[in-house]
């Protein structure tokens, strides 16, 4: 019997619970056996490798976070971390995996497949296996999910997780809205998302915000006046309150970092508007709590996705990831859009938004 394991890395996302029970269901539907490696990386690092039923993933498909486990494993950067990796799933008789995280877990899941059969010459040489024990794993199956909040990979219109935290943002932007308007007062919140203003724009859009700051369009050097301008003429249309979303990366256009402290500032000027002020970083509640509807067909159709990718696998065919374009779960070769999603962030970086916005637009052939 084929053997497929599953595993979650990286930062949580709500909807990887959803990739577990996808991939291990599918799994044993198509007649393999499932297991799940947990606590990411790590877990391959020190055989936390457990075979898993159909049951043991029962009432995954709602639940936050991940069950099985995520970590930041530093041994996996190194090669004897990996060439540990590739022993212990051996030892569990594993050549296909199916991991679901962010685009560092993802580069490592590629670094991992491209090593495999020299990982595999080496435990031999080593003496750690012998030749017949190797010998029906010299090539390695991966697939990647991206699990990840801040919607930031190239190459896809969505990722699992961003549609529960974009909820979650939203309904927060609510209950604060209940006393700013009470008081008549200001709010400034601050939403995740470094590189990627996904969160902070949408959030915006749907709670009807006055102002909105994001890394991908930075405000010009009369931000503090377009910002006053535009507020006033809110308040003097009759809007008893104020709520401006600032994405964690915000900055001006000239590299400047524009903190929600600068803002309640802005807001409060005795000079200015006077506006009775307060700020809100919502922080980790953007990622908790159960996945939306949205997230958790996402993942569920991804993961069948994956099953199916690991089972038509063969030793030439690329690696791939399953995205979503334009309503369909297609496959997509993972690299090109691992590396893209990594010069989005360093063009973001380096203010040259003109190309991150092509490189995130970047269709990849399936
Ligand atoms: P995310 O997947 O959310 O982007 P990280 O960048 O922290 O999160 O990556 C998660 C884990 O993936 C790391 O702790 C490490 O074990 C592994 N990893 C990330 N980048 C690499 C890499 N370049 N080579 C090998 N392993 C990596």
């Amino acid at each position: 019997k084929k053997k497929i394991a599953v595993m979650t890395s990286g930062g949580d996302s709500p909807g990887m619970n959803a990739v577990v029970r996808s991939v291990v269901r599918m799994a044993i539907y198509m007649g393999c056996d499932a297991f799940c490696v947990y606590e990411g990386y790590q877990g391959l690092v020190t055989g936390d490798i457990r075979k898993t039923e159909w049951n043991d993933v029962r009432g995954y498909l709602s639940e936050g976070g991940t069950l099985i486990g995520t970590a930041r494993c530093m041994e996996f950067y190194e090669r004897p971390g990996r060439r540990l990796a590739a022993k212990n799933m051996i030892l569990n008789g594993i050549d296909a995996l199916a991991i679901c995280g962010g685009d560092g877990s993802l580069t490592g899941a590629d670094k991992f497949r491209s090593e495999w059969p020299s990982l595999v010459d080496e435990l031999v040489s080593m003496g750690e296996l012998k030749e017949e024990q190797v010998a029906p794993y010299r090539h390695l199956n991966i697939v990647g999910l991206v699990g990840s909040i801040d919607n930031d990979l190239s190459g896809t219109d969505n990722t699992i997780g961003a549609a529960s935290a974009l909820s979650r943002i939203c309904e927060m932007v609510d209950y604060i809205e209940a006393t700013a308007s009470s008081h008549q007062r200001a709010f400034v919140i601050e939403v995740m998302g470094r590189h990627c203003g996904y969160l902070a724009l949408m959030a915006g859009v749907a709670t009807g915000a006055d102002f909105i700051f994001i890394p991908e369009k930075p405000r010009g050097d009369n931000w503090q006046q377009d910002m006053t301008k535009i507020v006033k003429k809110h308040r003097d249309l009759g809007k008893r309150k104020t709520i401006v979303i600032i994405a964690e990366g915000a900055k001006d256009i000239n590299g400047n970092k524009i903190s929600s402290q600068m803002v309640v500032d802005l807001l409060k000027d005795p000079n200015g508007l006077k506006l009775d002020t307060r700020a809100t970083i919502l922080g980790h509640v953007q990622r908790g709590g159960p996945a939306v509807a949205e997230d958790r067909i996402l993942a569920t159709l991804q993961g069948v996705e994956a099953v199916k990718t690991l089972l038509e696998a063969t030793p030439e065919s690329e690696t791939c990831f399953i995205a979503i374009t334009e309503n369909k779960i297609v496959r997509k070769p993972l690299m090109a859009a691992v590396e893209a999603t990594q010069q989005v962030a360093k063009a973001i970086e380096a203010q040259d938004f003109t190309k991150a916005m092509a490189l995130r637009d970047t269709e990849f052939a399936e």
